[in-house]
């Protein structure tokens, strides 16, 4: 049996800022299906590794493919908006001026009535089709933040991004949407790199953990896995004040 394609694959991934290599040689793999999340403490470069692979920032080392296509290296390079991925981030902020229904279907193409089904679905989904006509400033925290979550998948992308995008969230409802977020995930079959610093979202949320540190690696495999055999005493001790 051939071993199955990478959704995403990137590799060996320097990126250096400053004559600092912020991103050291980093490679990793997601699976079709699967929330590979990468994990970290603040500095580590997980945000510039992602903004390489959205396509936002150029590594000065390595390669990224998409189901098994080489999409850029250090002389080819497709642009951002045709490497479908969706993307989501903290303060990735919805459309003022734009209803619920328009902000979910602006990266959509097709008839009308297309459009419409896959709004609504998609906002059925997060429970906020009710608010289908309203307008982000009329929305919660939260509600907003599940908007963001079905408009980037609308365009079905094979693959989404996210960046803390728990992190703005108040505590009391941060569980109930990861949960509502990783449902809706399963359910599209989306492939996601989720890029977090608190080790409980991605024992939570995780099918894999890639752990990084100072721009590398140090340690990658299931969530139980990592937690009860970490690499060395700063990756316990990173785990230990899990909640
Ligand atoms: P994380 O997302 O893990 O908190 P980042 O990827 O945002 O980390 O940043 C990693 C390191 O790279 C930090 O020390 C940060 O200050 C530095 N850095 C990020 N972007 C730039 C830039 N454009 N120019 C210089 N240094 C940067
Ligand atoms: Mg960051």
């Amino acid at each position: 049996m051939t071993a199955p394609i990478p959704r995403l694959e990137i590799r060996n991934i320097t990126r250096v800022f400053d004559g600092r290599r912020v991103v050291d040689d980093v490679s990793l793999k997601v699976m079709p299906g699967q929330v590979t999340c990468l994990l970290g403490p603040s500095g580590c470069g997980k945000s510039t590794t992602l903004r390489i692979i959205a396509g936002v920032d150029m590594q000065d080392a390595g390669e990224i493919y998409i189901d098994g296509k080489l999409i850029c290296d250090t002389v080819f390079r497709i642009p951002p908006e045709r490497r479908s991925i969706g993307l989501m981030f903290q303060d990735f902020a919805l459309f003022p001026h734009l209803s619920v229904g328009q902000n979910v279907a602006f990266g959509l193409s097709g008839s009308k009535a297309e459009k419409r089904a896959r709004v609504e679905d998609l906002l059925d989904r997060v429970n906020l089709r009710r608010f289908i006509d309203d307008y982000p400033h009329q929305l919660s925290g939260g509600e907003q933040q599940r908007v963001a979550l079905a408009r980037a998948l609308a365009p079905r992308p094979r693959i989404m991004l996210m960046d803390e995008p728990f992190s703005g969230l108040d505590n009391r409802l941060r569980d109930e949407i990861r949960d509502q977020t990783l449902g809706v995930l399963k359910d599209e079959g989306t492939a996601v790199l989720l890029v977090t610093h608190e080790p409980d979202e991605a024992m939570r949320m995780a099918d894999e953990i890639a752990l990084m540190r100072g721009g590398q690696i140090v340690q990658r495999g299931a969530p139980y896995n990592i937690y009860n055999a970490p690499v060395d005493r700063a990756a316990a001790a990173f785990f230990s004040d899990i909640n």
